[in-house]
């Protein structure tokens, strides 16, 4: 087990002079206010608690910075666009963040190579733009596109609503720029398909949650723009049901997303997000299922063959196809402002989970059953990437209940789902990582070997435990 000596932060009154020497004084933010941006994260659950922001502009600052931390045993927290879900980009005890968003330079695009080199500060959504550009594709999505930043989304191994068709953030990757955690830069910028040399290393930093080395730029993978999008807006019964679209669907189409969402999803969202339900009648599960084609209309002609045969095997209840760009972009719109709507609802206790496709309806029955019988009236909003495997299997608090106590039984509900899900083969973290969050809960689930291994990994690569210490890894 890791046992780092580190200093306690600002104990070394110098040590603000040393990194403005390295980074330019006005990027050496440690004023309470000033550094409220980057010490408070999405879900309001764990506060930050900062020595300073240093904000570095190069990579070769990046390393300077992570020198002169190696030399100071000062602990070292970086953050991307301060997006995560599990509060890895938190600092928790006056650490220093280091914040990569002024890297935000596009260094390359190659459209013939099909790739685009961006550093780690670019946002999801330029690099979107970029490619879209030179008429390619870089296909993560995620509903924070707007602010969480590539080398955030790489680090975290973000998901979204791709994975079906092109795979999670490594996936989209042919190189990686790294900053260890002794300052030296690891260079593998490279745009190769093929690079079957040895250990691939890039590997280790993806997912890493930054406690091996800082990401300060990427090779990305692009690829060449569908000719044609369509979505279709699917009430059904059961999810059953909806693997079952799935299948039939995966046969007829080029299937790029398919979302579940059930009954109260539609409810929060027509009351707190201006969203119109997309059907006239009511279902128990909906299912947003995207598709592209490489022929002018082909989405929406394969969409209508899919549909049809569901409707002949009475698999769906009802269905209406994206009819232009615009009601494609109001069926994402819904999808996307799940999340934010509970917030409205009261309470919500969160869980991130994976299991076999296959054990999809038996979690879901299971794991109904088993929150109803600890919190009777509990509003279950179970939505997300069905077709991967990976539902936001959410709770809203009862009507009526009192928030807080309702809250307090976070880790209770949270141990009786993922008891479930590792019954089932599953998975506690599907996609948002480990963080703070899920920490302590990896030893119980991880296999003892792999365990040992992540931290002999650690030991090797940061030796004093600067990067990011008590993520992922307990200390
Ligand atoms: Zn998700």
């Amino acid at each position: 087990m890791l046992k780092p000596a580190l200093e306690p932060q600002g104990s070394d009154p110098a040590l603000l002079d040393r990194l403005a020497a390295i980074v330019g004084s006005p990027h050496v933010i440690a004023d309470r206010d000033s550094m409220t941006d980057y010490l408070v994260e999405p879900r309001g659950k764990w506060p930050g608690s900062a020595h300073a922001i240093i904000r570095p502009g190069s990579t070769a600052e990046v390393s300077a910075v992570l020198r002169l931390c190696q030399e100071t045993a000062t602990a070292v927290v970086p953050q991307g666009g301060n997006t995560g879900l599990v509060g890895g980009q938190m600092p928790m005890d006056r650490e220093i963040v280091l914040s990569l968003r002024r890297l935000d330079r596009v260094r390359a695009v190659e459209p013939m190579s099909n790739s685009i080199i961006v550093e780690a500060g670019v946002t999801l959504a330029r690099v979107r733009d970029e490619a879209e550009a030179v008429d390619r594709m870089f296909p993560l999505s995620l509903a924070s596109e707007g602010s969480c930043t590539i080398g955030g989304n790489l680090a975290t191994n973000a998901g979204g609503t791709a994975v079906l068709a092109y795979g999670n953030a490594r996936d989209l990757v042919l190189g990686l720029e790294v900053v260890l955690a002794d300052g030296r830069v690891l260079r593998g910028l490279n745009t190769l398909r093929k690079d079957n040399t040895g250990y691939d290393l890039k590997h280790l930093f993806m997912g890493s949650e930054g406690t091996l080395g800082v990401i300060t730029a990427a090779a990305l993978k692009l690829w060449p723009r569908p000719l044609d999008e369509a979505a279709a807006f699917v009430g059904l019964r059961t999810p059953a049901e909806a693997l079952d679209l799935l299948a039939l669907a995966q046969k007829q189409a080029q299937v790029t997303s398919f979302e579940l969402i059930p009954r109260i999803g539609i409810e929060f969202t027509t009351k707190h997000a201006g969203a119109r339900d997309p059907l006239t009648e009511h279902h128990p599960w909906y299912v947003l299922l995207d598709a592209a084609s490489s022929t002018v209309g082909g989405a929406a002609a394969d969409i209508g063959n899919v549909l049809e045969e569901a409707f002949e095997r009475d698999l769906i209840g009802d269905a209406t196809v994206s009819a232009s760009i615009d009601q494609r972009r109001a069926f994402w719109r819904l999808r996307e402002s799940l999340s934010d709507v509970q917030r409205l609802e009261g309470g919500s206790i969160k869980h991130d989970i994976a299991v076999p496709l296959s054990a999809i309806p038996t979690f879901l029955a299971e794991a109904d059953a088993a929150v109803e019988r600890l919190i009777p009236g509990v509003r279950v909003v179970a939505f997300g990437h069905v077709g991967d495997g990976n539902l936001h299997y959410n709770l809203s608090q009862p009507l009526g209940a009192d928030q807080a106590s309702f809250l307090g039984r976070w880790e209770e509900v949270n141990a009786v789902v993922h008891g479930i899900v590792t019954r089932l083969g599953g998975s506690i973290s599907a996609e948002h990582g480990i963080g703070q969050s899920k920490r302590d809960l990896l030893p119980e689930v991880k296999d003892p070997t792999a365990l040992a291994l992540m931290h002999t990994i650690k030991q090797a690569l940061d030796p004093k435990g600067i990067l990011n210490p008590g993520k992922v890894l307990q200390r």
